[in-house]
């Protein structure tokens, strides 16, 4: 089954965060795995910080580059942050049990997940975030049910949505 993908230009860094939280209202606290593409400095982190923000974590959100995963506890979930960039081996991932992560509840969003494959679970939702100067190009595309109530939810508040 396709589902429609969707299209969002993102003209600066508040506006990326601003995207991450829309995406997080649109998921309340149920469990949800995200892959986050896109080169070095695309706006991943940027995106899952303000994703973090707007369920109401305060603290600093710094990628975990070194650690691979930094977990976020929220009343009902946990959100998981990966960024395997510096991953140069699928035993790490074994290392650090990769697979607890992923169970039904869980919020995964993942950064460099081509880097963790084939150990990692596939995604609900897929974005790909493309420079194009000081803008952003996101695309997000869904690849279940999951994903795709996600995204139409997403679609109907997001104010910087085009199809
Ligand atoms: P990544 O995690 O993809 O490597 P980061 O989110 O850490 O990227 O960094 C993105 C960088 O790009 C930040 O320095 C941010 O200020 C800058 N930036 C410029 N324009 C944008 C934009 N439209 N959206 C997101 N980030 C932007
Ligand atoms: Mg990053």
């Amino acid at each position: 089954m396709k589902y429609p993908a969707m299209q969002f230009t993102v003209d600066n860094e508040g506006a990326m965060e601003h995207l991450g939280g829309e995406l997080a209202k649109s998921i309340g606290q149920s469990g949800l795995i995200v892959y986050l593409s896109g080169e070095l400095g695309a706006g991943k982190t940027t995106f899952v910080r303000g994703f973090l923000r707007a369920l109401g974590v305060l603290h600093t959100v710094k990628s975990p580059t070194y650690t691979l995963v930094e977990p976020y506890e929220l009343d009902q979930t946990t959100v998981y942050h990966f960024d395997l960039y510096r991953l140069n081996s699928s035993l790490e991932l074994e290392a650090i049990g990769v697979r607890d992560y992923f169970y039904e509840q869980a919020i995964c969003l993942v950064e460099w997940p081509q880097k963790g494959a084939p150990l990692l679970p596939l995604p609900d939702l897929m974005l790909d975030i493309t420079i194009k100067q000081n803008a952003r190009f996101v695309e997000m595309k869904a690849n279940n049910n999951r994903g795709n109530d996600a995204l139409q939810i997403l679609g109907r508040s997001a104010t910087t949505h085009h199809q």
